[in-house]
């Protein structure tokens, strides 16, 4: 796209990156294969197929759960916390060596830029390693009883949007909590899940500790019906979140649920307008807007409406748009093609209501998936654009007089992930923060994770915390 300054190609190398032709399951530490019908995996930024990865069928996750079983009551349940500490430090560290290596295969496999795989998926899934590692000999003193026990087996279904790092919060705190693990992830996204199976081969983790059983939406069905599963958690849309929850109900199985998000991102008169449109731009453009918490309603005080959008298609102006393996790329493919079909049928959605569409210029790359940037103006709270879920890099923006107004509109919404507060008057951010029914609320700043930082939501967002010692508890037994 065009862009106020031209940059020279600087495209990151895939020769560190060695793709077999095709992955079999990883169960009982070993990489076997799938009776399901095998899935390719292909790169959304050019339609490349990359891999063909097998399909866990009931038997083969059955299989998994038995590794996973057998692990836990002879070897992962009864070492000591330090060791298991041991084993999650040493998973961090070889993240850590192989970062290049993992970051090129997610831009690869996910179509998201380099820069952010690189800068934040990569090191931030190490960290969730290290910070739990931290915490295996330590569960006593994290305020969860006196004898806190792990519960068994975890079954755990990921989504395709940040997928090493969705493993990393999955794996990681089930792992410290002395359970064990099988994790099918998301279908169009399966590669760095397996490359981590490598990993956990390298640490020598016992076999069975952790099981990756790749396949579709049925896959994981299984897995979480599974009757020998002790605990689900789950991240991906409320649609399938619901139903996991039907099909959970009635046994004894633990859930946590992390769904969908219609954040608002409010902007007052008195916030330092740059430093708020990029706080916008990261809100909705990080990850190409296929985030969960995404900021994808503008809330902006009415006085300051034009001067922020203004500022803010001005910005949008030079992002680039394009190969994600260039390191000067701000926004990479979208997902796959039925993502794309979605985002396209719920911004037609937003002309046909009478809201009003605008894009930068510049062309898009003619093979892969792609979307411009997009943002709406003169949108209603009643718009399906303001309500709906796009997942993609679409943003509705809304006014208001006062901050009655703006908490809620806000909160006019049935989701309550997470919410963004740009505002000069700390009194005025603690008092909004106070009144929005949101997991996360950032203050002049937005998209910001930590290990260290519970994250989950209300209403139709989920329930349950993942991250922080408030995270622990989703995957240990207070009771005696
Ligand atoms: P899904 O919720 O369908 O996928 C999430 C994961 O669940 C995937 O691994 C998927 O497998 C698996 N799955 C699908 N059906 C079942 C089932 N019945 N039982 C158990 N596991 C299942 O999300 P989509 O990829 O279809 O995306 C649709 C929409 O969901 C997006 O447009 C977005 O709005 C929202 N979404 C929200 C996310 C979030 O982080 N909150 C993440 C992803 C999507 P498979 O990959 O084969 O489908």
């Amino acid at each position: 796209m065009t862009s106020l300054f031209e940059y020279a190609p600087a495209p990151e190398s895939r020769s560190i990156v060695d793709i077999r032709p095709s992955y079999g399951l990883f169960v009982d530490g070993e990489f076997t294969d799938g009776t399901g019908t095998p899935l390719k995996t292909v790169n959304p930024a050019t339609e490349e197929v990359l891999s063909e990865v097998a399909t866990g069928s009931d038997a083969d996750v059955d299989r998994a759960v038995r590794a996973a079983r057998r692990a836990f009551v002879k070897v992962w349940g009864p070492m000591r916390p330090a060791d298991r500490g041991k084993y999650l430090f040493r998973i961090a560290r070889l993240l850590q060596e192989r970062a290049r290596e993992f970051a090129v295969l997610e831009t690869l496999d996910n179509g998201k830029p380099i820069r952010e795989s690189r800068d934040v998926d990569v090191p931030l899934a190490a960290a969730h390693f290290f910070y739990h590692a931290g915490w295996a000999d330590k569960l006593e003193h994290a305020g969860l009883g006196p004898a806190p026990r792990p519960l068994g087996v975890a079954g755990q279904v990921i989504p395709w949007n940040f997928p090493l790092l969705m493993l990393a919060w999955k794996i990681a705190p089930a792992l410290a909590t002395g359970n064990t693990v099988v994790l099918k992830p998301a279908e169009t996204t399966p590669l760095t899940a397996l490359l981590f199976a490598e990993i956990c081969q390298q640490a020598d983790l016992p076999p069975g500790v952790v099981n990756i059983v790749t396949g579709a939406g049925e896959t994981g069905r299984a897995v979480i019906s599974h009757p020998d599963v002790d605990k689900v958690a789950f991240t991906g849309s409320t649609e399938v979140g619901r139903a996991i929850a039907r099909a959970v109900a009635g046994t004894e199985k633990r859930l946590t649920l992390e769904l969908g998000g219609k954040a608002a991102n409010i902007v007052f008169d008195d916030a330092p307008i740059d430093q708020a449109v990029e706080g916008i731009v990261r809100g909705i453009f990080f990850n190409q807007g296929h985030v969960c918490c995404a900021g994808s309603r503008l809330l902006v005080q009415e006085s300051v409406h034009d001067d922020v959008v203004a500022a803010l298609q001005r910005r949008i102006g030079t992002l680039r748009v394009g190969d994600p393996m260039d390191k000067n790329t701000d926004l990479g493919a979208i997902n796959s093609a039925e993502q794309l079909a979605r985002i396209r049928e719920l911004t037609a959605f937003g002309e046909t209501e009478g809201a009003t569409c605008w894009q930068p210029d510049g062309d898009l790359p003619d093979r892969g998936f792609w979307f411009k940037p997009t943002v709406f103006t003169d949108v209603s709270p009643a718009h399906r654009i303001a309500r709906d879920e796009v997942f993609g890099p679409v943003l509705s923006v809304l006014t208001f007089r006062t901050p009655d107004e703006a908490v809620a509109k806000a909160n006019n919404t049935t989701y309550g992930l997470s919410a963004g507060i740009w505002s000069e008057k700390g009194s005025r951010i603690l008092k909004v923060t106070d009144q929005l029914r949101a997991g996360v609320v950032w203050a002049n700043t937005f998209n910001e994770f930590d290990p260290t930082s519970p994250f989950g939501g209300y209403k139709q967002s989920g329930y349950g915390r993942e991250g922080g010692r408030q995270g622990l508890a989703a995957y240990l037994r207070s009771d005696s």
